[in-house]
């Protein structure tokens, strides 16, 4: 059952759900966020940009006035100057009603505004009335130059009365001299007269200067001191005046008295007027205009631009606040903004950690568990999240992982071991074994190797079918395992071979395994309704002995192996003299071609001695190769070279010759004996081996009884069937044939009953201890009367003492060779030991087995 139907307490929302309703979420808060400032930003723009330009016209309508106001009393200014020169005044008038229009409307503008602004509009337009009434007023004074300068009015019309008055009076009485009419008694009267005259002009022109002073210039000053001369002159006049009067009083004159009398009345009024022009000349009325300017329209112009410039401060003020107004707004915007923003990013970061909560750590947890999936190591503890994908996720991925682990578990099961028998297979071995490498070369424990391969497997396989073969193979698997310890690894490595990787074993231990695997396999089972008892060669190597790699401990284990199979000795430890000879192969093939050819090979014989008779019957003829720098080598090994190299067939024929040769020589001594030449399995493959024997028994003038044919009892068994053909055609040219080794093997009494043989050799590794191993020498006597029951002559190898022979002879056997009678010799040495033992064998060697 998943876990998603396990979880019955809580049911995870989708994570894809909520993410898309946050995002939604987020997305009418940001579009509206922004709509709603885009709003504010430019309804407050607007607005203020409104406001602004209102402020800003008014500015401009006040600046306008004020200007005008300027131009306004500029062009008063020059009109009062000269108002002959342009049209000043209506320029002015002109600038004052446009300007009275302009403030009326600013007042019509702001008629719903401040009660203060309302007012001051008013006050201004009123004003602006005002003006344009006392600019008009004074326009007209100004035009007026009676009213424009009084005191040149009073000199130009008041005073020419009686100033003139005064000339003509002089006049007249200077005339009435300078006509005879009157010749005074005084002759001062005259210049007198003509003084005053004098005086008089130059009072009058004393006036006119005083006046013409009064309108160029503006310093009282000079008018004072120009109106006191005019006194003082006024004064001599009339100091004058009154000697003229008394003068004339002497004169009796009544006429010239009155005169006198009348000019110092008229001169008197004149200076009278004239102080009445000095009253308004050097007081600020001697211009009318000047004082209506004083007095009317500066004051109002003055008013005007105060009350200009109040209304520009209010507008300033005005402005000020808008400014300020639209300063508040943009920070209440800013400050919302920053929250919004500040509010964004609260929101971002909760997202990121339940992102973070929810989807990275879950994932990150299952990233980091895949990984250690990947290299194999403990999974860490996955975190669990509460959205429904990533659970999901993280139950696929237990799902996944049991899975993975199960597959994986079958998979190394697999690779690690062999289908047929469930045995750990070659790979595996190689990993126990480096392991056992480690382990050994820390702790110094040594450890044992063993290599098997089962004899004549193919054999069954043929005979029996290949699921037989299997059946045998899985059995001989079982009875492997079942005679090693529980720490010991049994493997299959492909085929019929088989390996045991033994920890802490010695050499000594692994030889009683050795002999207890090849006991439990030799026990008969049924195979397919047969009887059959298995035989397996072992290669044993040590640790570290042996090798201290995987590779060297194989390779050794693999020549022991077959050193143990040649010699069908069941089992054989390393020896690195079999090395030696796995690394020389090549170039040993090459040397034993050259030596059959150069015939420097050798045969010794071994003599055979007739039991019963107790005399040499016969000598079986070895290879002997002494290498020119290997020295000797032994002729199993030379055997198996020659078979591998295909030369066995000129080999086999050469040592068929030479122990021909060698018999005859006996023979020619006086000497009637056999002589046995063992075969190799593949001579019997040879279609013309029979042929060949029977041309070298010719060329050697030798009778075919004198000549034996060893085969070993596997290498007939190897194809029975054409071995027999084989066989057939050579007994029938004579020839005896021998088993050797009988006993290593297991060919069946059936195969034996068929065979053309005469003779079965016991082999010698029952011989050699069946004097203190009971089972050998049950096997020994058996084995004899097996062979006498089946008509055979039975020889016996390995008779090294006595009383080896004494058993033999006991039980009856035809013949016997071994050490105690002679080891093999060379040619001459066996003819000299054949004289010797003429008559009978006469042993040297010792009567008991050596301690
Ligand atoms: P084999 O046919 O069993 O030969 C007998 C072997 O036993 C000889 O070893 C011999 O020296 C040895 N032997 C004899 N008596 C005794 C004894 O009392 N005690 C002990 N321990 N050993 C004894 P060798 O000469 O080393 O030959 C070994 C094997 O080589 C022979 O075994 C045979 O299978 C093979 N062989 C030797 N020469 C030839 C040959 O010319 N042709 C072929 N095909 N095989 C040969
Ligand atoms: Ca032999
Ligand atoms: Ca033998």
């Amino acid at each position: 059952m998943s876990a998603r139907q396990n979880d019955g307490q809580r049911n995870p929302g989708s994570l894809r759900s909520r993410y898309i309703t946050l995002t939604l979420l987020l997305a009418i808060i940001v579009i509206s966020v922004v709509l709603l400032f885009y709003k504010g930003i430019i309804s407050t723009k607007q607005n203020v940009a409104e406001q602004l330009l209102v402020i800003q016209e008014d500015h401009s309508t006040l600046n306008r006035i004020k200007i005008d106001l300027l131009e306004t009393y500029r062009n008063i200014d020059l009109f009062l100057l000269d108002p002959s020169q342009g049209n000043h005044a209506d320029t002015a008038h002109s600038l004052i009603s446009s300007s009275l229009v302009k403030v009326r409307e600013f007042a019509l503008r702001h008629r719903l505004g401040d009660l203060d602004v309302r007012q001051e509009a008013q006050r201004l337009a009123t004003k602006y009335s005002n003006l344009k009434e006392s600019v008009t007023a004074l326009t007209e004074l100004r035009m007026d130059i009676q009213r424009q300068y009084p005191g040149m009015s009073i000199s130009a019309f008041d005073m020419t009365g009686p100033q003139q008055q005064v000339i003509n009076s002089l006049l007249i009485l200077i005339q009435e001299i300078e006509s005879g009419n009157l010749i005074p008694e005084s002759k001062e009267l005259y210049p007198l007269l003509l003084k005053s005259y004098t005086l008089w002009t130059r009072a009058i022109s004393q006036m006119r200067i005083y006046m013409a002073n009064r309108l160029a210039s503006f310093s009282t000053e000079l008018l004072l001191s120009q109106a006191n001369s005019l006194e003082n002159l006024h004064n001599k006049f009339l100091e004058d005046v009154e000697r003229l009067g008394w003068l004339y009083t002497t004169e009796d004159s009544f006429e010239g008295e009155t005169t006198i009398r009348s000019i110092e009345k008229s001169a008197r009024q004149w200076m009278n007027l004239f102080e009445q022009v000095r009253a308004v000349s050097e007081s600020d009325k001697w211009r009318g205009d000047s004082h209506t300017m004083k007095t009317v329209v500066i004051p109002l112009t003055d008013e005007i631009s105060s009350s200009i410039s109040k209304l520009e401060s209010w507008l300033s003020t005005q402005e000020n606040g808008v400014v300020e107004q639209h300063r508040k707004n943009t920070d209440t915007l800013s400050t919302l903004l920053f929250s919004i923003i500040g509010l964004f990013m609260l929101f971002a970061l909760g997202l990121i950690l339940s992102l973070d909560m929810m989807v990275f750590r879950p994932i990150a947890s299952v990233t980091e568990a895949l990984r250690s999936k990947a290299y194999n190591h403990k999974s860490p503890a996955l975190i669990d999240s509460d959205s429904r994908e990533i659970r999901y996720l993280i139950e696929a991925f237990q799902q996944m992982d049991a899975e993975v682990d199960q597959r994986q578990d079958a998979l190394e099961h697999q690779a690690l071991h062999d289908y047929l028998t469930g045995l750990p297979n070659r790979f595996m071995l190689n990993q126990r074994i480096e392991y056992q490498l480690l382990t050994s070369a820390q702790s110094n424990q040594p450890f044992t190797l063993f290599l098997m391969d089962l004899d004549n497997f193919k054999d069954i396989n043929d005979s029996l079918g290949h699921a037989a073969g299997d059946i045998l193979l899985h059995k001989v698997a079982m009875e492997l395992s079942q005679t090693v310890r529980k720490i010991d690894t049994v493997a299959r490595l492909g085929g019929d071979e088989f390996a045991i990787l033994l920890p802490d074993m010695a050499r000594d231990e692994s030889q009683k395994l050795a002999k207890a695997i090849l006991h439990t396999l030799q026990q008969p089972f049924k195979l397919e309704g047969k009887l059959i008892s298995v035989g397996i060669s072992i290669g044993i190597v040590s640790y570290p002995s042996d090798g201290t790699d995987i590779k060297s401990l194989l390779q050794h284990a693999d020549i022991a192996m077959y050193h143990a199979k040649r010699q069908k000795t069941g089992f054989s430890f390393y020896n690195s003299k079999e090395d030696f000879f796995h690394e020389n192969r090549l170039s040993l093939i090459s040397d034993l071609k050259d030596a059959i050819e150069n015939d420097d090979l050798d045969l010794h014989f071994q003599p055979q001695i007739d039991v019963k008779t107790n005399r040499v019957c016969g000598a079986e003829a070895l290879l002997r190769w002494h290498h020119p720098t290997h020295g000797e080598i032994k002729p199993d090994k030379t055997i198996e070279l020659a078979e591998y190299a295909g030369t066995i067939h000129q080999l086999s024929l050469w040592v068929i010759g030479t122990a021909m040769k060698e018999c005859a020589a006996w023979h020619a001594a006086g000497h009637n004996i056999s002589v046995s030449v063992n075969l190799s399995v593949l001579d019997l493959a040879n279609q013309n081996l029979s042929g060949e024997i029977g041309a070298l028994l010719k060329q050697y003038r030798l009778s075919p009884f004198y000549l034996t044919l060893e085969i070993t009892e596997n290498g007939m068994m190897e194809n029975p069937g054409h071995s027999i053909d084989m066989l057939n055609g050579l007994s029938q040219m004579g020839i005896n044939l021998a088993i050797d080794d009988f006993g290593t093997g297991f060919s069946s009494l059936t195969y034996l009953k068929k065979l053309p043989i005469n003779t079965i050799k016991i082999d010698k590794s029952f011989v050699l201890d069946m004097d203190i191993n009971e089972s050998d020498e049950i096997i020994v006597q058996s084995t004899i009367n097996l062979g006498h029951n089946l008509g055979l002559k039975v020889v016996i190898e390995g008779i090294e003492h006595h009383e080896l022979m004494e058993m033999a002879s006991h039980y009856g056997c035809d013949q016997a060779q071994g050490f105690f009678f002679g080891r093999p010799q060379q040619g001459d040495e066996f003819l000299q030991f054949l004289e010797k033992s003429r008559n009978g064998f006469d042993s040297l060697a010792p009567a008991k087995r050596p301690a």
